[in-house]
């Protein structure tokens, strides 16, 4: 008998519109706080720094659905929908009874699912004039998306990429440059944010913190300038929300619907991306999926982080956003997962693990690379370290499923390859790569100094 393996769209069942969860959630996220004034943000602050329609989104709590622009949709043509996969090998190898499928967002040219909302970003500061686009990167998937994306809409691209993430990786700066974009290791010397964490720490070697607070600092002394970020924001989310609703669909062909989705998480983005889609049947009443989102044991905001407003970035430029965090100044240990090195988590996931809607889960390193290989070895792909987060808490998951026999349906995404990232798989290979775990004490000493809101 033959079993489908692989399940796609036609162009025609494509989603046309993006889901926007703030809207149906039974406890919206709370507002921004300017952090200046201390008064809630509105779309127009934002606005001095994002593009217009992306301000507006981002604190749009009243429309479910957004339409996707139509020359997003034909660049989203290019490469999606991305396949769900049911991955048999690696159910036979773990020996579970579950079904395991995985959203394979590493498909598309660039490996991940970034693109999903580059496009749209640089879309929408085209159309209101933007000449120039600026951002941070981590490993540097989103650097090479917005690189992508800005060339497609004739934007010209400027990007600050943590330095140790530019030492581990870098063909991703290649690869940005490759698309026209400039690429500068942060903390650099260009920018006084820069200056001033180099001065305090001559060898800080870079967080998303860091990078967060040169790029928005360049976007607000640069004319006609805008910043995007890759990340954590809601808009962000909702353009990622392409990934779950195509698998909704997919999930459909394939007969199934999922009892446990899972994603990695480093400020939400993939996570709601796949999970928000399936999660509004859960507002309904009508399902009742569990939502996990896998983060490192050395970054551990959504397990062990506090509830509370704090800035998005190392400097303190960012509005003031409540979210479980480990505090903006949190230095997390140089893992390899470094999309997943960023010290809070999203409001709106923040909100939903509040109200006990889903769960974290923190993994140490060396596990996750552990399900990196046996995917690797079993389907032939060879995930992003950040995306072995995701694979590691699915093969948990399958594993209870083992002991107790229960027919599980697991649903996780594959949010990208991990082909530039092989100097981590060569350290890992060559027994070289450690955990890192913190301390309580760390973690308290680190949230003491948040600015007091709540
Ligand atoms: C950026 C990135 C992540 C983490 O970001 P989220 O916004 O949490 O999704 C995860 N996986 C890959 C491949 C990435 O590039």
């Amino acid at each position: 008998m033959s079993r489908q393996k692989k399940f796609i769209l036609e162009e025609s069942e494509l989603p046309r519109e993006w889901y926007n969860i703030q809207a149906e959630m039974p406890n919206k996220p709370m507002m921004p706080i300017h952090p200046a004034t201390r008064q809630p943000l509105s779309w127009e602050d934002l606005s001095h720094i994002f593009p217009t329609e992306c301000a507006k989104q981002e604190l749009d709590q009243e429309h479910a659905w957004i339409p996707i622009p139509e020359e997003v949709q034909e660049k989203y043509r290019y490469y999606r929908s991305t396949p769900l996969v049911r991955a048999y090998a690696l159910e036979e190898a773990l020996g579970t009874p579950a079904h395991i499928y995985f959203k394979n967002e590493s498909v598309n040219p660039l490996g991940s699912h970034k693109i999903n909302s580059a496009l749209p970003q640089c879309y929408y500061a085209k159309q209101e004039g933007t000449t120039n686009v600026t951002t941070e990167t981590g490993a540097g998937q989103w650097g090479a998306a917005l690189s992508y994306a800005a060339s497609v809409y004739g934007l010209e691209a400027a990007v600050y990429q943590v330095k140790i993430s530019m030492q581990q990786k870098p063909y991703r700066s290649s690869i940005m440059r490759t698309f026209g974009a400039t690429v500068e290791g942060s903390p650099s010397m260009s920018t006084r944010a820069g200056k001033d964490i180099i001065t305090r720490d001559p060898r800080h070697s870079g967080s998303l913190g860091t990078a967060i607070s040169e790029a928005i600092e360049l976007a607000t002394t640069t004319p006609n300038c805008k910043y995007t970020l890759g990340s954590v924001l809601n808009h962000v989310s909702l353009h990622q929300t392409i990934i779950g609703l195509e698998a909704e669909k997919q999930m459909e062909k394939a007969g199934e619907y999922p009892d446990t989705v899972i994603a990695c998480f480093g400020g939400g983005s993939n996570f709601g991306g796949l999970a928000f889609p399936f999660m509004r049947h859960n507002f309904t009443g009508e399902k009742h999926t569990e939502f996990i989102a896998a983060e490192p044991e050395s970054c551990p905001k959504l397990t062990r982080g506090k509830f509370e407003y704090d800035f998005g970035d190392e400097a303190g430029y960012t509005p003031l956003l409540p979210m479980f965090t480990l505090g903006h100044d949190f230095k997390p240990a140089n893992i390899h997962a470094g999309g997943l090195r960023y010290h809070g988590a999203g409001v709106i996931v923040s909100q939903l693990i509040k109200d006990g809607l889903m769960r974290g889960v923190d993994i140490p390193q060396l596990e996750t690379f552990q399900a990196g290989m046996l995917f690797a070895r079993t389907e032939g792909i060879i995930p992003a370290p950040e995306s072995c987060h995701a694979i590691a808490a699915t093969i948990r998951e399958a594993e209870k499923c083992r002991q107790t026999g229960e027919q599980k349906v697991i649903l996780f995404n594959l949010s990208g390859h991990g082909l530039i990232d092989m100097t981590a798989y060569d350290q890992y290979l060559n027994g070289d790569l450690q955990n890192y775990s913190i301390s309580d004490e760390e973690i308290e000493k680190n949230i003491e100094n948040l600015p007091k809101v709540l």
